[in-house]
């Protein structure tokens, strides 16, 4: 059996993602970027391919994607993020649901990116200028309410009526602001629930500049979030598309194109 791996190195996290030729996903793994990416990228994939017990020479094509493709230079090809999230997304959703629209959350940035009805990318916008609206806020947020990143979810179910509003439009005052929510005797519960409808309400009007058109997606880290799923919901008025595994859909495009590319270098020879 013939193997081909999809590599997204992100600012905050490298996926990796494994599929056989009949474009079944065989395995993931997720590590921290780290500074030394590329290295972490190369050990993860190896790390991968030995719990999976796969011979490397099994592996044939290999595509990056993210923030460090470039960098890893053992890949075969690379493609940008915006085109390895459409594939994945397509694929991971089937023919469960018709993808239109795809909202991503990862650590430093965030986008929309809007597909016609064959699945190609006809238009995105993104954020990465400031960090209320990614991961990142996630994760200081939950460092500054002395929790996991992975509870916040679990909070939001709890707040006991309106969320609070933050109000503030940058991360680093918004972190100002919610100390400020903790020593006014704020529960933790309606804070968190706050945070996620501020982030939804920030990703709404990035998806508006590309057009809200059904059946809608959302992946990258944060998508684990039931809370912060619940809340882009609650805004949008809509079911949103969660996939299985929401923070490999880019490595598993990665690996979809690696699987045509093979065929189609084969098939040209
Ligand atoms: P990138 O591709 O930019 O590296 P990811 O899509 O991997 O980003 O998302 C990273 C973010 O996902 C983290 O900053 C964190 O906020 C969030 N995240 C990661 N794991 C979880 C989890 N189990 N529950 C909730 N959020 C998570």
């Amino acid at each position: 059996m013939k193997y081909f791996a999809g590599i997204d190195i992100g600012s905050t996290a490298i996926k990796v993602a494994l599929i056989n030729e009949n474009k079944e996903l065989i395995g993931h793994k997720i590590s921290a970027s780290g500074s030394m990416f590329y290295k972490y990228a190369k050990q993860s994939l190896k790390d991968m391919l030995n719990e999976l017990s796969i011979d490397t020479n099994d592996l044939v094509y290999t595509v990056s994607t993210g923030y460090g493709r470039k960098l890893f230079k053992e890949a075969d090809e690379n493609i940008s993020e915006i085109t390895a999230n459409a594939l994945g997304a397509r694929a991971a959703a089937g023919d469960k649901c018709n993808i239109k629209t795809i909202i991503n959350i990862g650590g430093q940035d965030s986008k929309a990116i809007s597909l016609d009805e064959d699945g190609n990318v006809v238009n995105f916008a993104m954020n990465d200028r400031c960090a209320a609206g990614t991961g990142k806020f996630l994760d200081v947020v939950a460092m500054n309410l002395e929790l996991e990143v992975d509870e916040l979810g679990e909070y939001h179910f709890k707040s006991s009526g309106t969320p609070l509003a933050i109000n503030s439009t940058c991360a680093v005052f918004a972190e100002s602001e919610i100390i400020g929510l903790l020593g006014n005797d704020n529960s933790v519960e309606d804070i968190v629930a706050g945070v996620h409808y501020s982030i939804a309400k920030r990703i709404i009007k990035l998806v508006k500049r590309v057009g809200i058109k059904d059946s809608i997606y959302f992946d990258g880290g944060p998508a684990l979030n039931q809370g912060l799923v619940h809340a882009i919901e609650n805004e949008l008025s809509k079911k949103i598309f969660i996939p299985e595994f929401p923070q490999i859909t880019t490595s598993f495009g990665a690996a979809i194109l690696a699987h045509e590319s093979y065929q189609y270098e084969r098939d040209v020879k």
